[in-house]
Formats: structure tokens, sequence, C-alpha cells
């Protein structure tokens, strides 16, 4: 019999970071306790604005003022403070200890998550079945197939004629899209090609019953619903069509796994960093340089608009500070801010999937629960549509994770021709900021319930929480 070899071989430098130790935690229970409050943030927070709210409230909680409100206190070393755009993305920091002149540690992450939204008008009503639809288009790049036969809940946001603006936020409506059995799919639906096997038209949730009307030019279903909403929001079918309103997966996150290593929940990508990014501000008082977090919306249809990574709202922010600090804020303070700023742009990764290992080159590939990534650059093919870290950069954030006892491991996309992928650091780096990628390794990205390891979220708190508190880039070439 062939006995097991159980002496480890000698580890190699880029194997060794993958292992994730618990000597390394002074209490071993305060990661099991984050995540407890991890998922009861994601539980809340299923579209962008909630986050925001989320977040803003939060911050509040534990003294950041908010910059907007007109109370401004002069501002001192350790100072928290933050700042909404338009209700779908924000920005908070701490004062510093030195010149916000000198530069700032800011972080970013994206709170937008692939969905469902409705359509403009939504509501429909089929004479035949007497059934009332709800007819979506969807957000971002999703795989179609996931979204049916799953419960969805209704999310978001109406603006009334009356101009009261009305959040769908704790209903317990729950609706579906029904798939074809398969008893029955064999001709229209069984030789389709995977993505097509629901189309987006077909994206259409049951929302009501009522019985059918044969001359009505509108089903009566469709009253039933309009009636449902009034009584609850006190809406009108025209009100729907000033409204930002989402289905999203109606199920609470959850630990998965017989030993709960890891957390299955919908809206990962990318609240697991604004939630690292949080709480690492929160718990990270010390004032080093400026610490600064910023959350966009929009990441996963482009980052255009004024919410999302393309907008001025950066710059807005950052002449704010200007300001509260008697600086004059022209454009020569802010650039000089930038230049000298380095950024973390922060957003999930895919960790290798065991049962689709091949699309990975292995030693360049993520894994769950070793730490989380540094990513030289994302893109695809040639490295097209990235920001590609220098290695002034890399140096700066591999030296200063080391330092600080946290476990990362580098990582690329996938194989080299495989297909690819972009983050916000682009946008960010055309700034004129040092910018680079890290990431949390994630199972399932973009599906309605992604998968993340327990002991990566616990690294990226402790990661960013560090940033902040005591990060210094090292000198760039002259
Ligand atoms: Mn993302
Ligand atoms: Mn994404």
């Amino acid at each position: 019999m062939v006995k097991p070899n159980l002496k480890r071989k000698p580890m190699e430098p880029h194997t060794w970071k993958r292992r994730w130790s618990r000597e390394k935690i002074d209490d071993p229970s305060l990661p099991e306790r984050m995540c407890e409050e991890y998922k009861s943030f994601l539980d809340t927070c299923r579209t962008e604005r909630e986050c925001v709210q989320r977040i803003g409230g939060i911050l509040s909680e534990h003294g950041f003022i908010d910059l907007a409100s007109g109370q401004r206190p002069p501002p001192r070393p350790g100072l928290g403070f933050y700042m909404i755009n338009r209700g779908s993305g924000i920005a908070f920091g701490r004062v510093g200890s030195t010149d916000i002149m000198e530069g700032t540690n800011i972080l970013a992450f994206h709170m937008d998550s692939p969905r469902l939204d409705l359509k403009p008008l939504p509501l429909d009503g089929d004479a035949d079945t007497g059934l009332g639809l709800i007819r979506t288009h969807y957000y971002g790049g999703i795989k179609k197939y996931h979204w049916v036969n799953i419960p969805l809940t209704m999310r978001g946001t109406i603006r009334r004629s009356d101009g009261v603006t009305i959040d769908v936020a704790k209903d317990r409506w729950t609706f579906v899209i029904p798939d074809l059995e398969p008893h029955l799919s064999h001709k229209v639906q069984d030789h389709r090609k995977l993505p097509d096997g629901i189309t987006g038209e077909e994206l259409v949730a049951l929302a009501a019953q009522a019985g059918v009307d044969e001359d009505a030019e509108r089903q009566p279903v469709v009253g039933a619903m309009l009636r449902a909403l009034s009584e609850r929001y006190g809406t009108t079918e025209e009100d729907l069509i000033s409204s930002d309103l989402c289905l999203v997966p109606e199920y609470p996150p959850r630990d998965v796994g017989l030993d709960r290593g890891l957390i299955g929940a919908y809206g990962q990508d990318d609240r697991v960093s604004a939630f690292c990014a949080l709480k690492g501000m929160i718990d990270t008082p010390e004032a080093g340089r400026w610490a600064l977090a910023i959350g966009f919306d929009k990441e996963e249809i482009g980052s255009d608009g004024p919410t999302g990574a393309k907008s001025a709202f950066l710059e807005s922010f950052i002449y704010g500070l200007l300001e509260w600090m008697g600086r004059p804020g022209s454009r020569r303070e802010l650039n000089s801010v930038m230049s000298r700023s380095f950024c973390i742009s922060s957003d999930v990764k895919a960790a290798v999937n065991p049962i689709f290992k091949g699309v990975h080159d292995i030693q360049n590939a993520a894994r769950a629960g070793s730490g989380i990534t540094i990513t030289k650059y994302t893109g695809s093919g040639g490295k097209v549509g990235t920001n590609d870290a220098s290695a002034e950069m890399v140096y700066s954030l591999r030296s200063h994770l080391n330092g600080n006892g946290v476990a990362w491991q580098m990582q690329e996309t996938g194989k080299v021709d495989e297909g690819g992928g972009g983050t916000v650091a682009r946008f960010l780096a055309s700034r004129n900021m040092d910018v680079i990628d890290v990431g949390i390794p994630l199972f399932s990205m973009h599906s309605k319930y992604e998968v993340v390891s327990k002991a990566d979220i616990y690294m990226a708190y402790r990661a960013f929480g560090t940033f902040f508190g005591n990060f210094r880039p090292s000198r760039p070439p002259s």
C-alpha cells in the first residue's frame, strides 16, 4: 500500500501568501462577529440607494459629520465626514494629520449590482390567463437563465405626482419568473444556446391573478395590481414612470458549508468592498494621511452618469474638502491633491471554481480563503481597457500589506484569451492618480447568489483599515 506523503513541500514565494492563519488575529471571534454584521448589511442593502442610506446612517451614528448639512466644525485630525451624491453615491473619510495637499489614501468601490429593472410601463395583463405581469429590462451583465423560478422582491423609489418620494424597501411581496417545465420545453427551448435559454423579453414576472374579460382593452388584473400599489403607496400608474424600481432576489444572506466558512448572498459584487471600507474606516481613528472612500453607482453598466465613476463627483468632493480647510480650491490645488493621492480600486474577483478550473491559469488565479488579491491589471485580450498599475504602485501596496500582516495573492481574471472584465480603476487613473486594483475572491459573480469566504472579508477589512490608517506610498520615479 502506498502511504500518502504528508510532508509539506517548501513554500514558494507565490504560494506562501495563500495561507491564511488564525495566529494573526488578536481576537478570533472578531471575523465571525464582523460577518454577522455584514450579512445584516447585505440584507438591508439590495440597491445602491439602500446602501447609501445605510452607510450614511452608520457613519452618522459614529460621529461622522454630513458635509452637506451646513454645520462644518473646524477640521481636526481624525474627524470623520461624509457627503452623499443624489442618494446613489457617497464619499466619506477622516481628516489627516498631514496637509491634504500631500495627497490622500483613497479607496473606491461600487454599490450597484446586476438586477432586473422594471420597464417604464411595466404592468401588463394576459388576456388568456388573467395573470398580471411585470415586464423587466435587465441591468448589468447577467446570465438571464439564473433569474427564473426564484423568489424576487421589489425595491426602489417612486416619485409621486405630489412630489412625495416613496421608498419601496421592506415589502413582503414576492414575484417569480416562471420557466417552462421540461415536459414541454423540448421544441421551443431545449435547443437554444445557454445564454438564450431565457431571453430578455422573457424575463417577465408573475405579479397577480384575476378573472378574464375577453372584451376589455385592458385586463381587470391590471386594475387589481394598480389598486394594490395605490393602497400601499398612494401611487397612480403614471407615478410608476418616475421611478427607479427593480426586482432583486428575496432570500436573505446565509452561511454556506459544513464549516460555515463561506457566505452566500445576492449583491456581494461590490457591496463586500463597501462594507469592508466602511468598517475599516470606522475602526481606524488614527490620523495619518487623509483617508477617503468613495462609493459609485452605475459600474455594472459602464460608470456613466452623474453618480458613476466617470462623473465629477470626486472632484466636487475634494474641492469641498479644500474649501473646508480654508484653501482657495482652485484647479491647481485639486491637481496637486489628485496627483499625490494613492487609490485602491476595490472590487470582487473571480475565485477559482473547482468545477471550471480550466478557465484559469491556476498560478495567477485567486483562491477563496487565501486573502485579498492584488490585481495589477484587468481588461481583456492584450490588456485592453485597464489601468495597468506600475511596478512602483505594486511595490507600495505589497510592502504595506506585508508590513501589516495581511494575507494577499496575485490575480488575473482568467486565461489570457478567455474573457475579461474591468473596474472603475481606469476612470480614476485618468485623473492623474496612482490607482491599483485590489479584490475579494468570489464565486458565481453576477449570479443571484454570490459566494465569498469569511476569511477574505476579514482580510479585506484589515487591509483597508491599515490602508486608511498608516499607508504611505513609496516615492514615484521623477
Ligand atoms: Mn464589481
Ligand atoms: Mn460586477
